[in-house]
């Protein structure tokens, strides 16, 4: 069998460990340049592979194609496969046909990190010999390679549900739908829902699919499809008999004929978005069989992933949340949300076609000082200037913090929650969250 991995960085070389070790002809071609440590081990490996370029006479000969998500699904040498009759599939799906173990997967436009390693948290905490995987950490492929696993929760991105034909999770969850990355779905929002719809694709009677009931989008594709799973919805406004929801103080679930509540106060992570993503893992978790007092110990005990509302410090008595992560105008909405304090907001960088008016109430009752950070800032002092007198220009992270810290009193709230991709000023989200975290420590000193 001749397989060909698309791709050359953690989920093409995972596919690659995982190929070689079922003994096939492995060859992984990458259009752009490959890390060291990554051809490194690709050479450990013995794996022959290309950077640069696409050979496509040779990876046209393939019996089967592994594509990275990375690889936009419109690249022609994607189209060229399709054409020729080769199986096509995600890393996902390649792992998948090669271990038993029950996979609970995680898809939606926001949350998908936090929840993962939420239900991940729960599982391990409660004794599970259980994987984290997908977008997150170590590829699924790899750990099916070297790992024996009974479970493996994986956090799966659209890209990597196109073209499935075989992956069925035990568990699949929806958590949300916004328009994001329209622009590989013809810029028509349906179209990148049923994308994401394609998770419970293979699910039979066995099987649960975890839905967001308070989502339009997800609720009119939900009537259209005959899905054969078990749906059991989750809602923030609804009171269910069946499912998940939430009061103003407490989370209540009830599935096959299990029952767990628990206060609202009592949940580690911050906002309303996190108490839907409670909502979600808890149904995981009871769905798994997992006691109460188990659950309810994890949800207190989880620590926020870094760059999502992570708490920084507490400097002179002000708050310092590193949410980078928020890189569109919904996950904005839900950290100023879960604001109790004044807040002065950071935001800015590289944006996206962002609309603000989504957030200008919230801006006008919980923000104190609007706190620039890009290379533009132009369009957000236009947009926020009739409604808040304090607005700050800053291109570099540096002036930024020394600005919020100038202007906080004791009790109020500084947030980083940019609502804009990084790439005019950093690296990446992470790259930013770590140097707001790095001026935030400066400040103790
Ligand atoms: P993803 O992996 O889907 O990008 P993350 O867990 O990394 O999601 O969170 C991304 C951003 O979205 C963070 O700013 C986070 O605070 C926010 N967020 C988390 N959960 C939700 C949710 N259920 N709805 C809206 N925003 C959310």
């Amino acid at each position: 069998m001749k397989v060909v991995i698309l791709g050359g960085g953690e989920s093409g070389v995972g596919a690659a460990f995982l190929a070689k070790k079922k003994g096939f002809d492995v060859f992984l071609s990458d259009m752009g340049e490959i890390r060291d440590n990554y051809k490194n081990e690709l050479k450990d490996l013995g794996v022959d592979f290309e950077e640069g370029q696409h050979t496509e006479e040779r990876i046209l000969s393939a019996d089967w194609v592994i594509k990275s998500p990375g690889i936009p699904k419109k690249a022609d040498i994607v189209f060229k496969i399709k054409n020729q009759g080769i199986r096509l599939s995600s890393e996902i799906e390649f792992a998948s046909e090669f271990t038993d173990a029950k996979i609970v997967a995680i898809t939606g436009s926001n949350g998908k990190t936090t929840t993962t390693s939420l239900i991940y948290h729960i599982l391990k905490e409660d004794g599970f010999n259980v994987g984290l995987g997908g977008n997150i950490g170590k590829s699924f492929a790899k750990q099916v390679a070297e790992e024996s696993f009974d479970y493996y929760v994986l956090e799966v991105s659209s890209f990597q549900l196109d073209d499935i034909q075989t992956f069925r999770p035990y568990i699949s969850l929806l958590l949300n739908l916004s328009k994001d990355h329209l622009d590989q779905y013809n810029y028509d929002y349906e179209e990148y829902a049923l994308a994401k719809f394609r998770i419970t694709e293979n699910q039979d009677q066995q099987n649960f699919f975890i839905y967001n009931k308070d989502d339009e989008m997800s609720q009119k594709i939900l009537e259209k499809l005959d899905l054969k799973v078990n749906k059991v919805p989750f809602s923030m406004s609804e009171k269910l008999d069946y499912g998940a929801y939430a009061t103003d103080s407490n989370i209540f679930v009830n599935v096959e004929e299990q029952h767990f509540e628990m206060k609202i106060e009592e949940l580690s992570l911050m906002g309303k978005h996190n108490v839907a993503n409670s909502l979600a893992a808890s149904i995981a978790g009871k769905l798994l069989n997992i006691s109460n007092e188990s659950i309810r110990n994890s949800l207190m005990t989880f620590q926020a992933v870094e760059h999502r509302l992570e708490n920084v410090a507490e400097v002179h008595g002000v708050r310092y949340i590193n949410d980078s992560k928020a890189t569109n105008v919904n996950a904005t909405y839900f950290a100023l949300e879960s604001m109790k304090q004044p807040t002065i907001w950071i935001v800015g960088g590289k944006d996206k076609g962002n609309d603000y008016t989504e957030i200008e109430e919230l801006v006008k009752k919980k923000v104190k000082a609007i706190v620039c950070l890009g290379v533009d800032n132009q369009k957000i002092i236009d947009f926020f200037k009739n409604d808040k007198e304090q607005i700050y220009d800053t291109s570099s992270m540096e002036d930024a913090v020394k600005i919020c810290s100038q202007l906080a009193e004791e009790g109020d709230t500084v947030l980083l929650s940019p609502c804009c991709a990084s790439f005019d000023l950093f690296n990446g989200y992470e790259d930013r969250g770590n140097k707001f975290k790095a001026e935030v420590l400066k400040l103790i000193k």
